[in-house]
């Protein structure tokens, strides 16, 4: 078989937009060659949405390509430059320092993608790390990027995990790896910053009508086409967050040079999906002041793109006030952007298809609830999608989720009052429920025991069961039930690490 972009004897068939841009905007650079690459996983589904050849990825040509043992025909490889304010402070030069992007590719639904490796050896931005991924991190990776997209929330994703047969040195000696990751593109927050902060006008230029062309074509139509750019890449990372709190995601490192101008999820590092919900829950070992928890998101997204907006003023108007009150108005579009989406999610996950006064309030009453009597956040909603509008006899498994069972009557009183006043049928409520309210999360120790068992074990059958459940999160998948399950005391994982 040889799909779209899979070329006769070549894996992988390559454009280059980006490397067309000023010769400031990258490093050309191949990625190092690796000892002995084998394969641990292809993404056969993903592979197949983006119209390429899992089968010719996966022979030995493919491998060396996704290892970056050779560079497919027709390929310019780069490491992009970036800057970013990390934990507020900014850093002028950060950069692809352990990723390459070997091009792009169009998928069958017309859109451009990169196809990019992480953990391919040093670049000039790689500073005193040593370029390449641990086998740990990359697992966590590939099974998060699923898992989301499983959600239906945007997000990068991996085609591919590569043993490179080399070992890194982290806290401990790991395997290495190469993670072959696939974006809308690779354009961060921080990218606008790098030529920004060095007063390179004409290159923040340059870079706006790239992301316009590339992911916002409708601005080049508006009256002022940066504004436009500005409000769009507003809303959708708006969006995105208010997703990311309806399924009780932290993505840990909200970072600038982390934020994708496209609106993806990106660079899963110390991220987390809660188990127990509580709105200032913080993973990230490295987060200390609980910058980046749960609850703080939204907040931080709109300081990021805050920093967008300054990146963009001179292109929003000569006149600096004038350029001021443009970016004002943009970011103007976060709020409300975010509340629609959290707010309207929200009142979906406890199955209100109309509007009525008082909803918003019962909705954040039940999360008062639940963070007061430490309930599961995934298995609450879920749960609830399960029981029947007539008949409390099924509240069960709900109320064992609250510490105090007793606490949840009293709010479940005022929901089947309130959803006495829709008109859908009972059963197309709790289907639409079910919906919106996955069974499956990559629950942490989940993924902590599917990465202990690949690499201690070489045993993959925990992570491709794991994979199983999360891609398809809505289903019941009975015989894996098992993974439904919150951690025991013992399973609880409290932090997470970047590993990088
Ligand atoms: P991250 O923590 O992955 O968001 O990366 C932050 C910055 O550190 C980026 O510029 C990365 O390219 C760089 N970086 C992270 N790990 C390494 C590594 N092992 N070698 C070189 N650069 C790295
Ligand atoms: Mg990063």
């Amino acid at each position: 078989m040889t799909a779209a972009n899979t070329a006769a004897g070549e894996p992988l068939r390559l454009a280059n937009s980006y490397s067309t841009l000023p010769e400031t905007f990258y490093a050309r650079i191949a990625p190092t060659p690796v000892a002995s690459p084998s394969l641990i996983r292809i993404n056969r589904a993903l592979a197949e949405q983006l119209g390429l050849d899992a089968d010719a990825l996966s022979s030995p040509a493919g491998i060396e390509m996704l290892a970056g043992n050779r560079v497919p025909e027709g390929a310019e490889p780069l490491a992009m430059a970036y800057a970013g304010h990390q934990f507020g402070q900014f850093v002028p030069s950060l950069g692809d320092g352990r990723a390459v992007l070997l091009g792009e590719i169009s998928g069958p639904d017309g859109l451009r993608r990169d196809i990019h490796l992480k953990g391919a050896g040093r670049t000039p931005f790689s500073r005193s790390g040593d370029g390449r991924a641990a086998l740990g991190p990359v697992l966590r990776e590939y099974v998060l990027g699923e898992a989301m997209a499983g959600l239906g929330i945007p997000t990068t994703r991996a085609l591919a995990m590569v043993a490179t047969g080399e070992p890194v040195y982290r806290e401990r000696i790991e395997p290495g790896a190469v993670l072959t990751r696939v974006a809308a593109s690779h354009v961060r927050v921080g990218t606008f910053e790098y030529f920004a902060r060095r007063g390179q006008r004409d290159s923040v230029r340059a870079l706006a009508d790239y992301v316009i062309a590339r992911h916002y074509a409708d601005c080049a139509q508006a009256d002022n086409p940066y504004r436009a750019l500005l409000q769009a890449v507003v809303e959708r990372q708006a969006a995105l967050i208010g997703q990311w709190l309806l399924v009780g995601f932290i993505h840990g490192v909200m970072n600038t040079d982390n934020m994708a101008v496209s609106g993806e999820t990106i660079d899963y590092g110390p991220c987390a999906f809660m188990d127990t919900y509580h709105p200032q829950t913080v993973y990230s070992s490295i987060d200390r002041g609980g910058r980046y928890g749960y609850d703080q998101q939204p907040r931080i997204g709109f300081w990021n793109l805050t920093q967008l907006a300054n990146c963009l003023l001179p292109l929003l108007d000569d006149d600096m006030e004038t350029a001021k009150q443009q970016a004002h108005a943009a970011l103007d579009a976060y709020g409300p952007s975010f509340e629609q989406t959290y707010l309207g999610g929200l009142r979906a996950k406890i199955g209100l298809a109309q509007m009525h006064e008082g909803d918003d309030d019962l909705v954040l009453d039940l999360l008062t609830k639940m963070a007061e009597q430490e309930a599961d956040f995934t298995n609450t909603f879920r749960g609830l999608s399960n029981t029947a509008a007539d008949d409390p006899a099924g509240d069960a498994a709900v109320r064992a989720l609250f510490s105090d069972p007793h606490a949840f009557d009293p709010w479940a009183e005022r929901w089947r009052a309130r959803l006495s006043l829709e008109t859908r049928p009972d059963a197309q409520r709790s289907a639409a429920m079910r919906a919106v309210n996955p069974a499956y999360i990559p629950r942490n120790h989940r993924v902590q025991q599917a990465i202990d068992a690949a690499m201690d074990d070489m045993d993959l059958t925990p992570l491709d069961e794991l994979l199983q459940v999360v891609s398809r999160p809505f289903d019941d998948h009975d015989a894996l039930a098992e993974y439904r399950r919150p951690p025991q005391p013992q399973e609880v994982v409290h932090r997470t690490f970047c590993g990088t």
